[in-house]
C-alpha cells in the first residue's frame, strides 16, 4: 500500500488491546437472541453489545481508550461533522477459522489507510497500535458475536472518526471521536455468486483531481448516492465512475475497485491516479493474480476500449472487488448509449479462481504464504 504515512512500528496486538479499559454492558443481548442473530445475519443492521472508543482533543491528544456498551452518541448540534462532513471510516472483517481461532486480514493496511485518510481530512492521526488494539479489544469482548466461518460468515468491523467539536467556524475540529462498531454478516451472495450489472455514469464523477477520492471518507459516498439511484433506475445494481479529468477512463465503483480480464489471460485495473481508493482487496488480488502467472497491468483503461473488447471478445471477464463483497463478477455493463453483456453473462473462471483463493486465505482454508492474516483470538 502506498501512502504518505510511514509504517508504524506496531507492538504486539496484546499490548495495544490492553490499553483499552473494558466497561461491560449491564444489558447484553440474551444468549438465545444473540445466537439467532449470529446464525442469520443481515449486513449492517445488527450490532454487537459493545463498541470501542478513543477521544481526541488538541489539548489532551488521544485519551480515554475504552470498550463501552453499544449505544447512541451524544452530539452537539453544532458538531462540525454535521455541517462540514469532517469524517473518515474503514471497513474490515474478523474471520473465524475451523479451529475456532479468529483472524484479521491485513489490518495493518487498513490502519495505514486510515492514517492517510485522516491526514487528507485534517483529522488527527490514530496510531496503528490504537487502530489494531481497538479492534482486538472489541472482538475479544464480543467474541461470542463472531459467526462460524464455514458458511462464509464473519464479523464486519467499522472503525470511524468524526469531528465532534461544537463550533460553526470553518477549520479542523479541536475535538474528535474515534469509534469501532461491529456487525455479524453473512455471505454477500447467500444463494451463490451471481454477476452484477453496472451502470457507467457519464454525468457524475465520484471525485476529481486533488479531491478526496483516495481517502475513505463519508463525503465520497454522499456524492455517489444520486448516481447510484440512477443506476437502480436503469436496472443496474452498481455504478461505475469515469475519471473527472478526461471523462474517458474507468475509475471505480462507489465502493469497489474494478478489474478487466482479457482473453489472453492478462488483467488490467485502473492505475492509482489519486482519485481512486486503493483497496486492500485490490492489492491482494493483484498479488494473487501475478503469482498465478497472470500479467497484471495498472494503467488507464478507456471506456471505449472496454466496450470494443466486450464486443470483439478480447475482454471476457470484468469484476469488482472490496472487503464487503470480496470479488464480484460483472455480467452487464450499461450506459447512456450502450448495454453490453460480459461474455455469456456468467461468472468468469479467472474471477472465480481469485475469489476462492482470497477467501481460502481469509477463512484459513489455505496456507497464508503472504503473512496477510493476523490472529487476534
Ligand atoms: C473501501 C472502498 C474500496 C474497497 O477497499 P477494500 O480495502 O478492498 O475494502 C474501493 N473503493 C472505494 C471507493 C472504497 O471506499
Amino acid at each position: 500500500m502506498s501512502s504518505s504515512v510511514p509504517e508504524g512500528l506496531a507492538t504486539s496486538v496484546d499490548a495495544a488491546a490492553a490499553a483499552f479499559e473494558v466497561r461491560l454492558t449491564s444489558t447484553p443481548r440474551p444468549a438465545e437472541e444473540r445466537a439467532e442473530l449470529v446464525k442469520e445475519p443481515s449486513f449492517g443492521t445488527v450490532f454487537t453489545d459493545h463498541m470501542a472508543r478513543v477521544s481526541w482533543s488538541n489539548v489532551e491528544g488521544w485519551h480515554g481508550r475504552r470498550i463501552e456498551p453499544y449505544g447512541p452518541l451524544q452530539l452537539d448540534p453544532a458538531s462540525a461533522v454535521l455541517h462540514y462532513g469532517q469524517e473518515i471510516f474503514e471497513g474490515l472483517k474478523a474471520y473465524r477459522h475451523a479451529d475456532g481461532s479468529i483472524w484479521m486480514f491485513r489490518p495493518d493496511a487498513n490502519a495505514r489507510r486510515f492514517a492517510a485518510s485522516a491526514e487528507r481530512l485534517a483529522l488527527p492521526v490514530l496510531s496503528e497500535d490504537d487502530f489494531l488494539g481497538s479492534i482486538a479489544a472489541l472482538v475479544r469482548t464480543d467474541v461470542t458475536w463472531v459467526p462460524d466461518g464455514d458458511a462464509e460468515m464473519c464479523l464486519y468491523l467499522r472503525p470511524f472518526m468524526y469531528a465532534s467539536e461544537g463550533f460553526l467556524g470553518v477549520r479542523p475540529a479541536d475535538e474528535v471521536e474515534y469509534l469501532v462498531i461491529a456487525s455479524p454478516v453473512g455471505p454477500y451472495f447467500p444463494s451463490g455468486v451471481k454477476p452484477v450489472s453496472i451502470w457507467v455514469s457519464q454525468e457524475y464523477n465520484r471525485s476529481g483531481p486533488g479531491g478526496t477520492g483516495s481517502a475513505k471518507c463519508g463525503g465520497n459516498y454522499a456524492s455517489s448516492l444520486l448516481p447510484q439511484q440512477q443506476a437502480y433506475a436503469q436496472g443496474c445494481e452498481q455504478v461505475c465512475f469515469l475519471d473527472a479529468r478526461t471523462d474517458t477512463n474507468l475509475e471505480e465503483l462507489g465502493g469497489m475497485n474494478v478489474f478487466v480480464v482479457h482473453a489472453d489471460g492478462s488483467v488490467s485495473t485502473p492505475r492509482l491516479t489519486g482519485s481512486i481508493l486503493e483497496g486492500v482487496t485490490r492489492s491482494s488480488v493483484i498479488q494473487l493474480l501475478r503469482d498465478a502467472g497472470h500479467e497484471v497491468d495498472e494503467s488507464d483503461i478507456p471506456l471505449t476500449e472496454v466496450l470494443a473488447g466486450l464486443k470483439n471478445g478480447s475482454i471476457n471477464e470484468v469484476f469488482a472487488c472490496g472487503t464487503a463483497a470480496v470479488v464480484t463478477p460483472v455480467g452487464r455493463l450499461a450506459g447512456a448509449e450502450f448495454d453490453l453483456t460480459v461474455a455469456d453473462g456468467d461468472a468468469g473462471k479467472i474471477t472465480m479462481d481469485v475469489r476462492e483463493q482470497l477467501m481460502d486465505i481469509q477463512y484459513g482454508r489455505a496456507t497464508d504464504r503472504y503473512g496477510w492474516t493476523r490472529r487476534i483470538v
